[in-house]
C-alpha cells in the first residue's frame, strides 16, 4: 500500500512511472493549478479528487500534453515531457499515453473495430497487428461480438467500453481519465467502476484518473491526491485519506462535517492520546495520529461515528447529554442534529429507532475515532 510520504513527493522510488514537479498552469493571468508536485509508482491507479473547479482536469491535461503549463516539470518513464527549464514541451501523440473521457469521444459514423482501430492505424501498425490488437481490446471490455456494429447503436455503457477498448489498443505505458463514468446512470457506473479496476490490474498499466466523487475514488485508487484551489491538500492511501484526514477541508470533503475546536490541555495529553478542553469546557479525548499539537486544535468526527444512548453508558471519556434538536429520515439512515452545551454536532445512524425532538439522550464518541487535523479549522 502506497503511504503518504511515498505519494508526496519528489520520484526518489525507483519504478516512478510519473512524475510532476512544482507545475504550474495559467489561464491568462489567472493561477488554476499550482504549483503540484507527486509521482505515481508504476502500475498504479492513482487519483486525483476534488470539487468541481479544483484544477484536477487542467493538471491530467497538461500531464497529456492538451494544456501548456507555465512552470514545472512533467516526467514520464525516463523522459521529461515538459520542462520550463529546459523549453521542452512533448507533443501529445508522443508522449506514450492515451486518454478516455467524460465525454466518450468516440465517432458515430465508424463502427466499433474502426474506432478501437484507429490508434494503431496511426501509429501505422500492420494489418494483422491491427486486427490483433483490435481483437485484444474488445475482448478486455467484453465487447467481442461488436466489432462490426456501427457505434452509433450502443448503449451508452457500451460506447464507453469502446471507448476504453481504444485507449488500451496501442497498450500505452500510461492511461488517463478525466471523469469517465460520470455520464453513466448509478447502477451502470458502479459496474464499471469494478470493471475498470481489474482492467486496470490485470493490464498492469500505470493509470491517473480523476473524479470528483469519493466514493469512486475510494474504491478504484491505490492513492489519492485530494486537490482544493488549484493546490494539494493531501495525499495517502483510501484509507488513510478517509480515515485520518490532514485538514478541515479534507475532512469535510470525505464526509466528517463534525469539527470540534479546543484548547490543548498539554497536562493530559501524552503521545498520541490528545485533550482538548471546548469553549464550553468539555474534555474531548482524540487521537494525533502523528501530528504535531499546538496551543490550539479541531478534531474530525465523522457523522456515522458519533454514538447516541437513552441510557448513559458506561465509561468516562467522551460522553455527554445533548438533546435531539432535529431528525431527518433518509432512508437507510437518519440524520440526527443534536444541541451539546448549545454547539451542534451530526450524527447519522441506523433509522430502525427513531428519537424524538426535544428528547434527552447521551452522546458518545470513541477517542480513536476523533482525529486531529493540521489547520485550526473554525468549529465547535
Ligand atoms: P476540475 O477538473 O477540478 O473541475 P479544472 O481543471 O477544469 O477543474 O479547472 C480549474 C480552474 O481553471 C477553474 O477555476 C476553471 O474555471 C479554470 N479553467 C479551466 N479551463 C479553463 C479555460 N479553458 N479557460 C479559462 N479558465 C479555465
Amino acid at each position: 500500500m502506497q503511504t503518504q510520504a511515498q505519494a508526496q513527493n519528489n520520484g526518489a522510488a525507483a519504478e516512478t512511472a510519473i512524475e510532476v514537479r512544482d507545475l504550474r498552469i495559467n489561464y491568462g493571468a489567472v493561477a488554476a493549478v499550482g504549483p503540484v508536485s507527486f509521482s505515481v509508482p508504476k502500475g498504479q491507479q492513482f487519483t486525483l479528487l476534488g470539487p468541481s473547479g479544483c484544477g484536477k482536469s487542467t493538471t491530467l491535461r497538461a500531464i497529456a500534453g492538451l494544456e501548456k503549463p507555465a512552470g514545472g516539470v512533467i516526467k514520464i518513464g525516463n523522459r521529461n515531457m515538459y520542462s520550463s527549464a529546459e523549453n521542452l514541451n512533448v507533443p501529445a501523440e508522443d508522449r506514450g499515453l492515451s486518454m478516455v473521457f467524460q465525454s466518450y469521444a468516440i465517432w458515430p459514423h465508424m463502427t466499433v473495430f474502426d474506432n478501437v482501430a484507429y490508434g494503431l492505424k496511426v501509429r501505422r501498425k500492420s494489418r494483422e497487428e491491427i486486427e490483433a490488437g483490435v481483437k485484444r481490446a474488445l475482448a478486455l471490455v467484453q465487447m467481442e461480438g461488436f466489432a462490426s456494429r456501427p457505434a452509433s447503436q450502443l448503449s451508452g455503457g457500451q460506447q464507453q467500453r469502446v471507448a476504453l477498448a481504444r485507449a488500451c489498443a496501442f497498450s500505452p505505458e500510461v492511461l488517463l481519465f478525466d471523469e469517465p463514468l460520470s455520464n453513466l446512470d448509478a447502477k451502470l457506473r458502479g459496474d464499471m467502476r469494478i470493471e475498470l479496476r481489474e482492467l486496470q490490474h490485470s493490464l498492469g498499466v500505470t493509470s491517473i484518473y480523476v473524479t470528483h466523487d469519493l466514493e469512486e475514488a475510494l474504491a478504484m485508487s491505490d492513492c489519492i491526491v485530494v486537490m482544493n484551489k488549484g493546490r494539494i491538500e493531501q495525499s495517502g492511501s483510501p484509507y488513510e485519506i478517509y480515515n485520518y484526514p490532514r485538514t478541515a477541508f479534507v475532512a469535510d470533503f470525505v464526509g466528517s462535517s463534525n469539527l470540534i475546536s479546543g484548547k490543548v490541555r498539554a497536562d493530559l495529553s501524552s503521545g498520541d492520546d490528545v485533550v482538548l478542553e471546548t469553549a464550553g469546557g468539555e474534555l474531548v479525548h482524540g487521537n494525533a495520529h502523528g501530528r504535531k499539537l499546538g496551543q490550539q486544535a479541531t478534531l474530525s468526527a465523522r457523522t456515522v461515528h458519533l454514538q447516541l444512548h437513552t441510557q448513559r453508558p458506561e465509561g468516562e471519556r467522551n460522553v455527554w447529554p445533548v438533546t435531539i434538536a432535529r431528525s431527518v429520515f433518509l432512508g437507510d439512515l437518519s440524520e440526527i442534529h443534536v444541541n451539546w452545551g448549545g454547539r451542534k454536532l451530526i450524527i447519522r445512524r441506523s433509522a430502525l429507532d427513531q428519537m424524538a425532538e426535544g428528547q434527552q439522550v447521551f452522546l458518545s464518541v470513541d477517542p480513536k475515532r476523533c482525529v486531529l487535523l493540521e489547520d485550526d479549522a473554525k468549529a465547535n
